[in-house]
């Protein structure tokens, strides 16, 4: 990942419209597992902005403090934790016919590596980093 989407979040798609890859479901889709209820990123696709912005697009657009705040990274080494995570439904990690879940194991993704693991298991939020 990763960022994620908190209760915070008003559902008012300022967010998932600057997503340059695509990686954030809106509260009326039907893969997002809190449909009905907030947005949400999908952390097998989120490479928070790496290569495309200096900060995180959705948290600079976002206009709710505290709605988007750090994740882990979605890399090999936070693999259980995803993995987990989707078993209890707090992510919905997306399935591919031939190679299964799409968890860290099968493909990591880009993370802003200044970042701390503290800030991130604490769920700091996004923009208090810049
Ligand atoms: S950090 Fe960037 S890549 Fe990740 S969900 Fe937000 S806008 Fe998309
Ligand atoms: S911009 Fe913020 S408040 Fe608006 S939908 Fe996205 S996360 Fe929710």
């Amino acid at each position: 990942m990763a960022v994620m989407i908190t209760d915070a979040c008003i559902n008012c798609d300022a967010c998932a419209p600057e997503c340059p890859v695509a990686a954030i479901l809106s509260d009326d889709n039907e893969k997002n597992p809190y449909e009905g209820v907030k947005f949400y990123v999908r952390p097998e696709s989120c490479v928070e902005c790496v290569s495309h912005a200096d900060t995180p697009r959705c948290a600079e657009a976002c206009p709710t403090e505290g709605s988007i705040v750090w994740d882990m990274p979605f890399t090999v080494e936070f693999n259980d934790y995803y993995a987990s995570g989707h078993e209890k439904g707090v992510y919905q990690i997306r399935e591919h016919k031939k190679k299964g879940l799409m968890l860290p194991e099968m493909k990591e993704q880009a993370f802003m590596a200044e970042i701390s693991i503290d800030a991130r298991t604490s769920h700091v939020n996004v923009m208090d980093s810049f």
